[in-house]
């Protein structure tokens, strides 16, 4: 296993207490960041082999980059999203890093950046947390959300991979995605844009998919709901998933069914965790293609239970409406405690220590 040391380089000029105190009263989301960054370069030699190196914590600042820089010009970025959790006995936790990990490789396969060995970005995730350690919240539903991303900065015009690359970590505190009673959201259905097509990016984690999502976005705001839904326009209008969630559908006999994993959609953490947990509830789980017709039948015919998002930002969400430009579908009110929410407690309560790890998901 590839290992390299990191070498610290700790800020002059951290927050004082009293500064980090108030910012973590009220992080909110993506608001402040922690006063380190992890960072590993990569570079390509003379005799075309590369390679990963400097492994560092500096003081988290302004990047300096070339204007010439291949991110800035063509986009070769790639990002990883998750959390670290403090639990009641002050021990901090992150769940399933190694997921992401495999799923930066992924991503960078796509985008033709270079693979980083999965112990350098679990290194990495905590060198950081341990420098950070003050940062990571300890109320309700905080946490503090790791940012691992990496771009290419070569100074370079062609078109071509970068041979210099950076991947870094940096670190958020967030606050209570939920803030209280968690109610269904709407979402929106996007039907002039896509966010994926086939062959293309729409399974890489990559800015790109992010920015092609923000007309769709747009649209969804001024129609008053939170998310996006985009479909597979060239495969029947199959659901996809949403900007930054994957979905499923629950069926009163029992089945959970979720989008298969086609080339378009995220591999998502929480999507494959409520997999499993759907299972060892004895539910039915199908990964496969359903349509917006499947969906529109399902609510008329009376055979559709629940439809959620989930995601590492919200864990779970339910969904109450899908509204699109010809009318709503509207979820059926629950008849009886819903399979979301337990599986939302079970999630949640591995993450934040008040349910046992029976599945060696937290690190
Ligand atoms: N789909 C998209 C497009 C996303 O951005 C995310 C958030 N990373 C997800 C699904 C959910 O993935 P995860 O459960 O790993 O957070």
């Amino acid at each position: 296993m590839e290992t390299l040391t990191f070498r610290r380089d700790l800020s002059q000029h951290p927050k004082s207490e009293t500064e980090r105190a108030e910012i973590l009263d009220n992080p909110g989301f993506g608001n402040y960041f922690t006063d380190h960054t992890a960072v590993v370069d990569y570079s390509v030699n003379a005799q075309g082999e590369g390679s990963w190196h400097d492994a560092r914590i500096e003081p988290y600042g302004p990047i300096a980059l070339d204007p010439s820089a291949a991110v800035l010009h063509y986009g070769q970025e790639i990002f990883e999203g998750l959390k670290a959790y403090r639990h009641a006995d002050g021990s901090i936790w992150t769940f399933r890093p190694e997921a992401n990990a495999k799923r930066l490789n992924t991503s960078a396969r796509r985008l033709a950046l270079p693979e980083l060995p999965e112990s350098v970005f679990l290194d990495a995730l905590r060198e950081l947390v341990s420098v950070d350690a003050a940062w990571v919240p300890s109320g309700d539903g905080e946490a503090l959300y790791l940012r691992p991303f990496m771009i290419a900065t070569e100074p370079f015009l062609g078109v071509r991979p970068a041979r210099e690359v950076s991947f870094r970590v940096i670190a958020s505190p967030a606050g209570n995605y939920f803030g209280g009673e968690l109610h269904p959201v709407s979402i929106w259905l996007s039907e002039h844009y896509a966010r994926a097509g086939r062959g293309g990016t729409g399974e890489a984690k990559c800015g790109g998919n992010y920015a092609a999502s923000l007309a769709a976005q747009l649209e969804a705001e001024a129609h008053g709901c939170q998310q996006v839904l985009f479909l597979d326009p060239f495969n029947d209008n199959a659901v996809d998933e949403l900007g930054g969630m994957n979905v499923f559908f629950v069926f009163k006999d029992g089945r959970i069914v979720t989008p298969e994993l086609n080339g378009n959609i995220l591999h998502g953490v929480t999507r494959s965790s409520v997999l499993e947990i759907a299972k060892e509830r004895g539910l039915t789980t199908e990964e496969r293609k359903i349509t917006l017709q499947e969906w529109k039948d399902s609510v008329a015919d009376g055979s559709l239970a629940e439809v959620f998002a989930c995601g590492t930002a919200a864990v779970i969400t339910p969904i109450g409406e899908l509204k699109t430009t010809t009318g709503s579908i509207v979820t059926p009110e629950p008849d009886g405690e819903p399979h979301w929410k337990a599986i939302r407690e079970e999630l949640l309560g591995i993450q934040t220590g008040t349910r046992e790890d029976t599945r060696g998901w937290l690190t």
